[in-house]
C-alpha cells in the first residue's frame, strides 16, 4: 500500500467530472427526500476544513419514514428468488466498477484518506462484497445447508468514518443477498459516498424501500437503535458507542451484530525477514493514518533485533509522504475531523508525561486542514495509556520480548481482540501464535490485507459477529 520514495511525481488526481451537489437529500423508499424538520450540517473536506456540501440531517420521523418504507418493501423482496436478489447486487457491484474514479475522488475529499489507497483497495474492495455476496443470493441452501433459513427483517446499519464506502458494502451485500431490507446510516462527517451509492442504487433499479439511507450524527443512529420496528443492528464504530447500543436493545427482540474498537498486536521475531517486517510495521500503523479498527499500533519486537528493526522503521518514517490526500504520491493524508485530531494529539501528550521516547520525522505539514505525522513511541510498557487503549491514529507504541510465551501475554493483555500479525519464517510458530492470540483476525507476514470471502470480526471489547465470507451471512439470517 505504501511505495518506497518515487523518483518521479504524478499529477494530483484531478477533481474534472466528479459530480458533487451543493445539498444531499435523505434516500428513503426508493425517492431524494428533503428531512421533514429541514436541517442540514455541512460536510467538510478535512485537508483544508472548507465545507464541500449541505447534509440532510435525519431526525426520529424521517428514520421512522425509512423504517416503515423497509417494512412495507420487505414481504416482496424476501420472497423473490434469490437468483432475482443476486441480479440487483450483481448490478450495483458492477455500476460501482464503472463509477470507481468518482467514488474514489470522493471518498479522499470527504474523509482525507490518500487517493492511493481509496483507489486501489477502498473502491474496488467495496465492489468485489457486492460481487461476492451476489453470489451466495441463490446459493443459501449451501450455505446452510438441510436448514430452513429465512431473513431476519428490517435491518438497521450504522457504520463509521474510516471505510465509508467499504463499509457500507460489508453490510448492505449480505443483508441484501439473505433477503433482508436495510436503513444505513453513514457517519456525520463522511456521508458523500454512501449518498452517490444512493444513487447507484437508484439506478439499478432495485424496489423502492428495500434500501434508505439517512445522513446524520449520533442522535439519528439512535433513532434507528431503538426504533421498534427495526428488527438487527449491525453497527461498526467506538467501543463507547458499541456499549450504548448494547444496553439499548437489552431486552428487545433485535438481533446485534457490533464491530469495535482494537488494539492490535503486531509481533516481530528474530527470524523474520527483517525488510519486509519494516513496511508490514508501516503499513499496519500508516495505512489510512492508523484510522482502522484493526491497525497494528502496538508492535512487539523480539529484543535481539529490536535495534535493527527501530532503527529501519525511523530511517523508512522519513520518506513517508504526509499531504493532499488528492495527490497520488502521498502517504498519509489528512486526519478525518478536527475531533479526531485532538484525541490523538491528547494521547500523545499522555504518552509524553508517561515517560515514553517519542520520534517523529521531519515531515513539513501542511498548514490548513487536520494533519498529524507518524510518530513512534518507545520506553512504554503494558501500564501506559497508550499502550491499552485505541488511539485511532498514527501512533505507534514500541515494546520487545524475550519469549513466545512472554509476547503472547503481552498481546492479549487488552481489553481489545480484533487483529494481530506475527513475523516469522517458521511455519510452526505461526500455528503456535494463532492458536494463543485472541484475535479475531490473524495475519502471518503481512498486515491489514482484507478479502470478502474471509470473515473480519472480534472478540472482548472489540465486539461480536463476524462479517465477510460464509459467516457474514448468518447474522443477516434466522432459522425456522
Ligand atoms: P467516533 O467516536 O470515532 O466518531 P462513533 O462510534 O461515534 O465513532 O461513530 C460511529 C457511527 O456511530 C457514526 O455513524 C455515528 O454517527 C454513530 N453513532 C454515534 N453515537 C451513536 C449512538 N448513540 N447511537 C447510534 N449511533 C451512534
Amino acid at each position: 500500500m505504501f511505495k518506497s520514495s518515487w523518483t518521479y511525481h504524478e499529477a494530483p488526481e484531478s477533481t474534472d467530472h466528479i459530480q458533487i451537489k451543493e445539498q444531499y437529500e435523505l434516500y428513503i423508499n426508493g425517492a431524494f427526500t428533503k428531512p421533514v424538520e429541514g436541517k442540514y450540517f455541512d460536510t467538510i473536506n478535512p485537508s483544508n476544513n472548507q465545507k464541500i456540501a449541505s447534509i440532510a440531517e435525519a431526525s426520529k420521523k424521517d428514520v421512522d419514514k425509512a423504517v416503515k418504507a423497509a417494512k412495507k418493501a420487505f414481504k416482496g423482496w424476501a420472497a423473490l428468488s434469490g437468483k432475482e436478489r443476486g441480479k440487483y447486487i450483481f448490478r450495483i457491484a458492477r455500476l460501482i466498477q464503472e463509477r470507481a474514479r468518482e467514488f474514489a475522488v470522493i471518498e479522499s475529499l470527504d474523509g482525507g484518506k490518500p487517493i492511493r489507497e481509496s483507489r486501489d483497495i477502498d473502491i474496488p474492495l467495496a465492489a468485489n462484497h457486492f460481487f461476492y455476496y451476489a453470489g451466495w443470493a441463490d446459493k443459501l441452501a449451501y450455505a446452510f445447508p438441510n436448514r430452513k433459513v429465512k431473513p431476519v427483517g428490517v435491518a438497521g446499519q450504522i457504520i463509521p468514518w474510516n471505510f465509508p464506502l467499504l463499509m457500507a458494502a460489508w453490510k448492505l451485500a449480505p443483508a441484501l443477498a439473505t433477503g433482508n431490507t436495510v436503513v444505513l446510516k453513514p457517519a456525520e462527517t463522511t456521508p458523500l459516498t454512501a449518498l452517490k451509492l444512493a444513487e447507484i442504487i437508484h439506478d439499478s433499479g432495485l424496489p423502492k424501500g428495500v434500501v434508505n439511507i439517512v445522513t446524520g450524527a449520533g442522535a439519528t443512529g439512535a433513532e434507528i437503535v431503538n426504533h421498534p420496528e427495526v428488527d438487527k443492528i449491525a453497527f461498526t464504530g467506538s467501543t463507547g458507542v458499541g456499549k450504548y447500543i448494547q444496553n439499548a436493545i437489552a431486552g428487545t427482540h433485535k438481533k446485534v451484530t457490533l464491530e469495535l474498537g482494537g488494539k492490535g498486536a503486531n509481533i516481530i521475531f528474530e527470524d523474520a525477514a527483517i525488510d519486509q517486517a519494516v513496511e508490514g510495521i508501516i503499513n499496519a500503523i500508516f495505512f489510512n493514518q492508523g484510522h482502522v479498527c484493526c491497525a497494528g499500533s502496538r508492535l512487539f519486537v523480539q529484543e535481539s533485533v529490536a535495534n535493527v528493526v527501530i532503527q529501519k522503521l525511523k530511517d523508512r518514517m522519513e520518506t513517508l509522504i504526509v499531504g493532499d490526500p488528492l495527490d497520488k504520491n502521498t502517504d498519509i493524508g489528512a486526519i478525518n475531523s478536527k475531533k479526531q485530531l485532538q484525541t490523538i494529539e491528547n494521547y500523545i501528550k499522555i504518552g509524553l508525561n508517561e515517560g515514553g521516547e517519542i520520534y517523529q520525522p521531519n515531515c513539513n505539514l501542511p498548514k490548513k486542514g487536520n494533519w498529524c505525522a507518524p510518530t513512534l513511541f518507545l520506553n512504554v510498557s503494558q501500564s501506559h495509556r497508550i499502550v491499552q487503549e485505541e488511539i485511532f491514529g498514527p501512533v505507534l507504541a514500541i515494546q520487545t520480548f524475550r519469549t513466545i510465551d512472554e509476547v503472547i501475554e503481552k498481546a492479549n493483555n487488552t481489553p481489545y481482540g480484533l487483529s494481530a500479525g506475527v513475523w516469522t519464517q517458521t511455519g510452526s510458530k505461526i500455528f503456535h501464535l494463532t492458536q494463543k492470540l485472541n484475535a479475531g483476525v490473524i495475519w502471518a507476514n503481512t498486515f491489514n490485507k482484507f478479502d470478502a470471502t474471509s470473515p473480519f470480526g472480534g472478540y472482548k471489547e472489540s465486539g461480536f459477529g463476524r462479517e465477510g465470507g460464509l459467516h457474514g451471512l448468518s447474522s443477516y439470517v434466522t432459522f425456522d
